[in-house]
């Protein structure tokens, strides 16, 4: 039995056939923009959503760092208080007491390096954290580690400023004041209260800084999320 399709195609003139050819192609090709139409709208309302995400992420950060910033400047140049900054200090305190194992390896048996050490290490971790996020242009990780370095100097000046007075408690008797002796090293003793409230402007800064970059992350989604006059 003859093919109806093939017969009635063979049954077309030329110019038939080519129109017919011609209009399925022109169908093809509405159906195929059609797709890309669904296609692109569903793609820009996966990134709508993302971008919503990553904004109300960044915005929840900037309350809670803007909130922990007010704890941190009101506490002022003073032993940590309450459970937060009590918990921020313990966290700090490793990165000092590892430090001060690096640099006692690192210094070569330097004792004032070694001391140093404790204080540089832990604003020196979360600051070279905070740089390799920046070269990979991840603002919103660099601005909670940038703050992570406020509150760090924040937390090193109550020890700076207590060099001379020497009324912070250390972790066992017997140890070295670090800042009695790096101050005392370098005949800097009477203006350890001094260096302490600079160490404590440097972090408030710091910390400033964090929230400001946070927050202009967060704004710059929200321009990238808005459609452009070009699409
Ligand atoms: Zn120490």
């Amino acid at each position: 039995m003859p093919d109806r399709r093939v017969r009635g195609i063979a049954g077309l003139r030329v110019g038939d056939a080519s129109a017919g050819v011609a209009l399925t192609c022109r169908v093809s090709e509405r159906r195929i923009r059609e797709c890309h139409g669904r296609r692109s709208l569903a793609a820009r309302r996966v990134r709508a959503a993302v971008v919503s995400a990553e904004v109300v992420g960044r915005l929840a950060g900037l309350v809670a760092l803007g909130l922990l910033a007010l704890l941190v400047l009101a506490n002022g140049i003073a032993m940590p208080s309450g459970a937060i900054l009590n918990f921020l200090h313990m966290i700090d305190l490793v990165f000092h007491e590892a430090g001060h194992v690096i640099f006692g390896v690192v210094g070569l048996g330097s004792q004032f390096i070694a001391v140093l050490g404790g204080s540089l290490n832990q604003v020196l971790v979360p600051a070279v954290c905070t740089a390799v996020f920046l070269r990979r242009k991840q603002y919103g990780s660099a601005a909670v580690t940038l703050f992570w370095v406020g509150q760090n100097l924040a937390d090193v000046a109550v020890y700076v400023t207590d060099g001379r007075a020497m009324r912070v408690p250390l972790l066992a008797d017997g140890l070295i004041h670090d800042w009695n002796f790096i101050l005392g090293r370098l005949g800097l003793l009477s203006r350890a209260e001094a260096l302490g409230r600079f160490t404590f402007g440097l972090g408030a800064l710091a910390m400033i800084a964090a929230l400001a970059l946070l927050g202009w992350d967060a704004w710059t989604r929200v321009l990238s999320s808005e459609p452009r006059s070009s699409e």
